[in-house]
């Protein structure tokens, strides 16, 4: 670990080198120019070659007395050798006195030498915890403020705020002493997790801060991960003490390290909040929800934050109100927006804003023309309507469907109503009604950036957490998919006539991937995708799943909503989108006739396009409620008919490439016949 805050300067001042230079200076011109005036006494000028030695020794140590010893030395040997030459002679009483010289000049040396490691033990003290031997409170404080400048200047900074959970029970239940002992191991889990660049230190107590530079959000909840966990590790005391921290990434509104760290504090409170023993993020989303109690409200009426916040928060661990401006000025700083609007003035306008709000901004004048420029995450796309020779359902499910985290808003008249309700169907997110002001645009994409980012951490966060500890998350999968095939043996017993339908269909729908080349993360989570894409069936009624005859129109929507409820029931612990997006849109067609979204093409995701294919040859093999089971040479006959109809047309050499495995899964799972 860097030692930072050097102990105050250790050069000389120029004042002790002027009174040195002149100290040396006046015996030798005294020596050479009145030689007879100050007869023998002159040599006991020489005396003053000791202030050198004095002043250069208190500020430089032993290397300072060496100098003013060597320096001294010279000026008398330049004498003599002048005096020489000019015939003049020095007083006897010189060697005595240079003798003399030179045993004071050590003395003060050694003295010197010891008051300075003497000083350096102190500071060093000063800088360390005693306890942990961790730089301290005050050595981390100046580390971070170094940091902070640095960053302010281009460079990336994290930081890590650590705080044990129920340390105080700790202490009640094993003694101080143990707990003095977990602080202690602690500190070495911190200190052995730390690179060079970086320092860990002690704030006080049982918090501890750690400063990355030079790294990213990512690298930083992979860092306070790895603590967590390895303290974890150490199964100290039962239940184990563990430690929950809050992460904060330089941003470039933050105006001091204390505000920094308040960030930082900030998320450590979340994390306390939700449960303790987590890492959580303070991110873009908190920034701007940060609405500092002591400002009045905003003349454009600033949105609040959605997450209700315990009261003794306010106002303890938010950072100072200096932000609320700097949020203003740089609303939409580092984001995209799309604006599909028909009108070209209109968009013109709303453009104009946003631009001047600093989005990146891109326009499209119909929903073709947007599909097309779907290639880029925007943060997010507007839409007006009506537009031309469009429903309102396509491009926002189609927008939806490329970039889950993108927010829509859709702005409307009174007379487009219904592609309203199909926008909001398709998953719109936000609306706002014609004609508008700028300041109610500003709010609802306020909202909607808000929302963005809390979705893009909370994916951030799991994938981190998959990243960092494999094995457990390996451990902790395996575990939530067994339940989930419990859940899947559910949905198959509500509707018998699918058992094992699952299972076919992962299989199926691996191979299927395999030779497309998907690779082996894909093809696991495609396989998952697969497996549990018929869960959603556990909210459509018994009836209607066993029905033979038509289905009237309110079973026909349950039906419809299946996939969407199936979502649902994983969304919250399954991070993978190809998993997904096998649940939501295994049933939509390729010529956009499916459900519950109607995509098209290629804007339904691969792996739904594959599980289509999987579930409906699982499903030919298997009787339904109003047919028998299909032998297999039919149902492969019936797929092909479908390609480019109901399946995607490139998938169909695929599907002849792959069917000799696919038949030997067929005879395999031998489906019991309906
Ligand atoms: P929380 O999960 O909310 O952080 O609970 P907590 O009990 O850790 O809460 P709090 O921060 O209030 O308690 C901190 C405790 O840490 C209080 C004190 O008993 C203990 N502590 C602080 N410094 C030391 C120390 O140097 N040695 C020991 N053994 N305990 C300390
Ligand atoms: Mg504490
Ligand atoms: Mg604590």
């Amino acid at each position: 670990m860097p030692a930072v805050a050097d102990p105050p300067s250790k050069r000389v001042p120029p004042r002790a080198l002027v009174i040195s230079a002149a100290a040396l200076g006046v015996p030798m011109i005294a020596a050479l120019g009145a030689p007879e005036a100050l007869g023998e006494y002159g040599a006991l000028l020489w005396l003053l070659a000791v202030i050198p030695a004095f002043l250069l020794a208190y500020h430089r140590g032993w290397k300072g007395a060496a100098t003013a010893l060597a320096l001294g030395m010279a000026s008398l040997s330049v004498t003599q050798v002048v005096a020489t030459a000019m015939n003049i002679e020095l007083p006897d009483l010189l060697l005595g006195v240079v003798v003399a010289y030179i045993g004071i000049t050590l003395g003060i040396g050694g003295m010197a030498e010891q008051m300075h490691r003497d000083k350096d033990t102190v500071e060093m003290m000063a800088y360390t915890d005693g306890l942990t031997r961790l730089p301290n409170r005050r050595h981390i404080k100046l580390f971070l403020e170094n940091e902070f400048a640095a960053a302010g200047r281009g460079r990336l900074l994290s930081t890590v705020l650590f705080d044990l959970d129920h340390f105080k029970q700790y202490n009640d239940r094993y003694g101080h002493a143990a707990g003095d002992e977990a602080l202690r191991v602690f500190a070495d889990v911190l200190a052995r997790s730390t690179r060079r660049m970086n320092l860990s230190g002690r704030l006080g107590g049982e918090e501890f801060l750690t400063v990355l530079a030079d790294t990213g959000p990512e690298g930083a909840m992979i860092f306070a991960e790895r603590v967590r966990t390895v303290l974890k590790g150490h199964l100290l005391g039962d239940p184990p003490l563990s430690v929950s921290a809050g992460m904060a990434t330089f941003h470039p509104g933050m105006r001091s390290a204390d505000e920094f760290l308040a960030a930082a504090d900030h998320a450590l409170y979340q994390a306390k909040h939700a449960g303790r023993d987590r890492v959580k993020m303070f991110g873009n989303a908190m920034v701007e929800s940060w609405d500092p109690p002591s400002l009045p409200p905003p003349s454009e009426s600033e949105p609040q934050s959605e997450y209700p916040r315990a009261p003794e928060e306010l106002g303890k661990t938010l950072p100072p109100a200096t932000l609320l401006p700097h949020q203003v000025a740089e609303f939409g700083r580092g984001r995209s927006v799309l604006v599909v609007e028909h009108e070209d003035p209109a968009r013109e306008r709303v453009s104009d804003y946003l631009q001047s709000g600093g989005f990146a901004v891109y326009g499209a004048t119909d929903a073709q023309s947007a599909i097309e420029k779907l290639a880029i995450d925007y943060d997010v796309v507007v839409v007006s309507y009506p537009l031309p020779s469009a429903s309102g359902y396509d491009l926002v499910a189609t927008v939806k469907s490329r970039w889950p985290a993108t927010q829509v808003v859709v702005v409307t008249t009174a007379d487009s109503a219904p592609e309203v309700v199909d926008a909001m169907r398709a998953g719109a997110d936000q609306l706002l009604k014609k004609p508008f002001e700028m300041a109610e645009l500003r709010v609802k994409i306020g909202n909607a950036l808000r929302r963005r980012d809390r979705v893009a951490s909370a994916r951030m966060e799991a994938r981190m957490l998959s990243v960092d500890s494999d094995e457990r998350s390996a451990v902790t999968w395996t575990r939530i998919r067994a339940g989930l095939l419990g859940l899947v043996e559910a949905a198959e017993l509500h509707d018998p006539y699918t058992r094992g339908h699952g299972e076919r269909t992962a299989s199926f729908a691996v191979v299927l991937g395999k030779h497309i080349g998907l690779n082996g993360a894909e093809i696991t989570a495609l396989e998952d995708g697969a497996l549990l894409h018929g869960l959603g069936k556990l909210s459509v009624p018994t009836e209607v799943l066993g029905k033979d005859g038509a289905l009237d129109p309110t079973d026909w929507l349950s039906v419809r909503n299946h996939p969407k409820s199936g979502r649902s029931m994983v969304e919250p612990i399954v991070t993978h989108d190809m998993t997904l997006a096998a649940i939501t849109w295994h049933h939509e067609r390729w010529d956009g006739t499916g459900y519950p979204d109607k995509l098209s093409g290629e804007a339904i995701p691969i792996a739904a396009r594959i599980t289509a294919i999987a579930d409906a040859l699982s499903a030919m093999v298997s009787g339904r409620a109003y047919r028998r089971a299909y032998a297999w040479e039919d149902a492969v006959s019936e797929i092909r008919k479908d390609f480019g109809t109901g399946f995607d047309p490139e998938l169909g050499p695929v599907f002849e490439d792959a069917l000799e495995q696919l038949h030997l899964i067929y005879l395999e799972t031998a489906p019991a016949e309906g």
